[in-house]
């Protein structure tokens, strides 16, 4: 018999009674680990877990290089690596020799002492950035909090040093920064924002790159331009040159600062270490998280020797950030980026997969725009339906992407994908847009008829 907590009586919800009497509860069942199914876990996250998640009906085991597989075993290729986060795919020899070596000596200090990881890390980011100092968070919404509060700070120093400067943020229409309040607050989706409310005053939003609207919002009272130089969530935006340089010019003429995000499109993704090196253009203060180490949770925050100013001893901290653990994970991420030159690779499998996407948009009016950076690619289809479907269809190929901004799909593979696997990718897409394009002719038809 299954002894999963879907065939237990009693379930693994520690009744109520058994709560309020203080009675040491009893979790029943063998280990849930072990046999549960599919149909198990949903049952019974639909009972332990506040319902945030609508996942995808898929539970998988183990992962090796590009492929994710499900408890029967079945390969999924993945072209979104964990929402842009397993750049070296799965059972990545460089990170389990990271973690094996790391974990027995030193998990975590807390950043009450010092360990050797931290300043391996710190030179690593500060030269593929270019920024002169990191704050070490866990994920990326922390992060871009950090650079929140670091330019509220900055602000503030400035005025007691005379300068004329506020405390309002400007960011931009269809931006994503995370789910923290200050995050929240920066991230224009009002879904995300509206139950939160009141969230952090003083922000406003520019349309996407409406170079005029920045111009005439910015004034002495803004204390950061806050921006993704691609717009992941928001359906693979790119910024233009033009805006990006006048934000730049606009903030060197108060000393406000350009906080680029850079949690999704950094380290490697679009082919440089950060999109921004694109443009040729320099932030004041940037964010890093998701691929940073490959799968283990760490983020950072980076600013100039200027910005840093305004963080003293106590102005801000955490007891996980930059743990040795994290930390010797994300050193064997950005050695073996650069050892292998998979910059080089992401950059041409990116121009290829792109190529290859524009071909097939002009087969396929269904294609509306393709767009993106190295490996940081959207399709924007027709309509929203389409693009369920489409991604449903990909899916039951077995073949692993996500849907934003309703019509946006999205790729965010592993950078060792490799040919072979976006020719899979293109031939899967192609049938189901052709599959799509005869159901419309014959529904069309039958109108008519
Ligand atoms: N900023 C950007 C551009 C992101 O894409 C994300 C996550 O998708 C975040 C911030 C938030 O990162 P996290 O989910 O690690 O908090």
């Amino acid at each position: 018999m299954n002894t999963t907590l879907e065939s237990t009586p009693t379930n693994s919800v520690i009744s109520t009674e058994a709560k309020r009497s203080g009675e040491t509860p009893v979790l029943p069942g063998a280990p849930m680990n072990s046999n549960a199914t599919l149909t198990d876990l949903q049952s019974a996250e639909s009972r332990l877990l506040l319902q945030t998640y609508d996942r995808n009906p898929i539970m998988f085991t183990r992962g090796e290089g590009v492929h994710l597989f499900d408890e029967n075993n079945r390969p999924y290729l993945d072209l979104l690596s964990g929402i842009g986060v397993c750049a070296l795919g799965y059972n990545h020899p460089a990170i389990n020799k990271a973690i094996s070596e790391q974990a027995p000596k030193l998990l975590h200090t807390s950043n009450l002492f010092y360990h050797r990881g931290t300043t391996e890390l710190a030179l690593r980011l500060t030269e593929i950035t270019g920024l002169d100092r990191v704050f070490f968070t866990n994920s990326g919404t922390e992060a871009w909090e950090a650079a929140l509060k670091l330019a509220r700070a900055h602000a503030g120093l400035l005025r007691s040093e005379g300068k004329q400067i506020g405390a309002k943020f400007l960011a931009l229409e269809h931006s994503f920064h995370g789910r923290t309040m200050g995050s929240v607050a920066t991230t224009h989706k009002l879904k995300y924002r509206e139950p939160f409310e009141p969230v952090m005053p003083n922000v406003e939003f520019i349309p996407f790159n409406d170079v005029a609207a920045l111009r005439a919002a910015f004034n002495n009272e803004v204390c950061a331009i806050g921006l993704e130089v691609i717009q992941g969530e928001g359906g693979i935006n790119l910024i233009s040159e033009e805006f990006l340089t006048t934000a730049r010019q606009l903030c060197d003429s108060t000393g406000a600062l350009l906080m680029l995000d850079e949690i999704q499109s950094g380290i490697g993704r679009t082919g440089k270490w950060c999109a921004y090196q694109q443009y040729g253009i320099q932030p004041d203060v940037t964010t890093l998280a998701k691929p940073l180490a490959g799968g283990i949770p760490i983020g950072a925050m980076l600013c100039t020797e200027e910005a840093a100013r305004a963080f003293t001893f106590g102005t801000h901290g955490t007891t996980f950030g930059g743990n040795p653990f994290a930390v010797a994970v994300a050193i064997a991420v950005l050695d073996e980026i650069k050892q292998t030159n998979l910059l080089d690779h992401v950059k041409a499998t990116g121009d290829y997969f792109l190529a290859q996407l524009r071909t097939l948009q002009s087969k396929h009016e269904a294609i509306k725009e393709v767009r993106g950076l190295g490996l940081m690619i959207g399709v924007e289809l027709q309509t929203e339906d389409l693009a369920k479907a489409i991604f449903t269809g990909m899916l039951q190929d077995r073949i692993l992407l996500n849907r934003t901004h309703e019509t946006v799909l999205r790729f965010l593979p592993p950078f060792l994908i490799e040919r072979k696997h976006i020719d899979q990718t293109i031939a899967a897409l192609d049938k189901l847009l052709t599959q799509h394009r005869s159901s419309q002719a014959s529904a069309a038809t039958t109108t008519a008829a």
